[in-house]
């Protein structure tokens, strides 16, 4: 069943070729490599497949799409403060140790500041390969 309209005499903005139409399309967005989906309404275009949401579409979807943001981010600061307990850190050695100020991993592990990626891969292979650490201590 299509229940797709086509947007009168909308022209794609984005193409220039496509024609928008009105339907709800299931999407798929990537946030910090994790995949949320989620049927978005929208005037989609149907050459080059983006979307044009207006006010109410964006209202319709927005608060599920921050929500899964924030649990992101959450769990972000909680394997950051898993891998630090592991390696034996303290927040003020962790900090010193990636270039941060001295409260810099309280902040990452509260979700109250989002780590730089190079902090959070660092920490990924730290996880992996914790005999590593020995090689970033100061002698
Ligand atoms: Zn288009």
């Amino acid at each position: 069943m299509n229940t797709s309209i086509i947007v009168a005499d909308t022209i794609c903005p984005i193409c220039f070729q496509g024609v928008l139409r009105r339907y709800v399309k299931h999407v798929a967005m990537d946030y910090k490599g994790r995949v949320f989906e989620q049927d978005q309404p929208g005037d989609w275009c149907d050459k080059c497949g983006e979307g044009i949401l207006n006010g109410d579409d964006l209202q319709a979807t927005e608060p599920a799409w921050l929500a899964f943001r924030e649990e992101v981010d959450k769990e972000e600061g909680q394997a950051l403060a898993r891998i630090r307990r592991k390696l034996r850190l303290t927040q003020a050695e962790a900090a010193k140790l990636t270039g941060g100020g001295k409260n810099a991993f309280s902040r990452y592990e509260r979700g109250e500041v989002h780590p730089m990626p190079a902090v959070l891969n660092l920490f990924k292979l730290l996880d992996k390969h914790p005999e590593l650490l020995d090689d970033l201590k100061v002698q």
